[in-house]
């Protein structure tokens, strides 16, 4: 299971719903959750391990500490009220920019067991799950920035890159 990071075009693709019940998504969440620990992140979709598949995986270390794991999650309210969001991502190490995101959501999703659940989300594990939720659309937190914020972030990231290499 590798990382896929900015441009790979994969990231940039749409998931499709999984199928109620379908055994590959426990082991894709199992697996999944490992790498979530491991490369240190607060979430992960399908799509950045290049599954194009509804799957992702959230631990915010929040307390009390909670791992969600999302089969097939949708975005079924969100407030109104837009908020500045300091965000990273794990495809595009290195990088922070500030969005702009709801400042609260309720997502529908399966767990494990295909069961049906909801959450609602204010603040960090709200802009958490827009951004992970995005992935699964094809959609990076960069796209959520104006075009010429977008174009600056995309150089800088290309910058720390090379000057990550040079280092290494
Ligand atoms: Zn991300």
């Amino acid at each position: 299971m590798k990382l896929l990071t900015y441009p790979n075009p994969i990231l940039s693709q749409k998931c499709s719903d999984v199928e109620e019940g379908d055994p590959e998504a426990c082991s894709i969440l199992e697996e999944m959750s490992k790498k979530l620990y491991e490369w240190e992140g607060a979430g992960l979709a399908a799509p950045q391990i290049g599954i194009l598949k509804k799957i992702v995986v959230i631990d915010v270390r929040e307390e009390p500490q909670r791992l969600y794991k999302l089969i097939n999650p949708k975005i079924v309210q969100k407030s109104e009220e837009m908020v500045e969001s300091r965000e990273g991502c794990l495809s595009l190490p290195l990088l922070r920019e500030v969005v702009l995101r709801s400042q609260s959501v309720t997502v529908e999703y399966l767990d494990e067991k295909f069961i049906k659940r909801t959450i609602q989300a204010t603040g960090f594990l709200s802009f958490c799950l827009q951004h992970e939720l995005d992935h699964l659309d094809g959609v990076l937190y960069i796209d959520r920035l104006s075009r010429l914020k977008k174009s600056s972030a995309i150089r800088k990231f290309k910058k720390l890159q090379n000057d990550n290499l040079r280092h290494e």
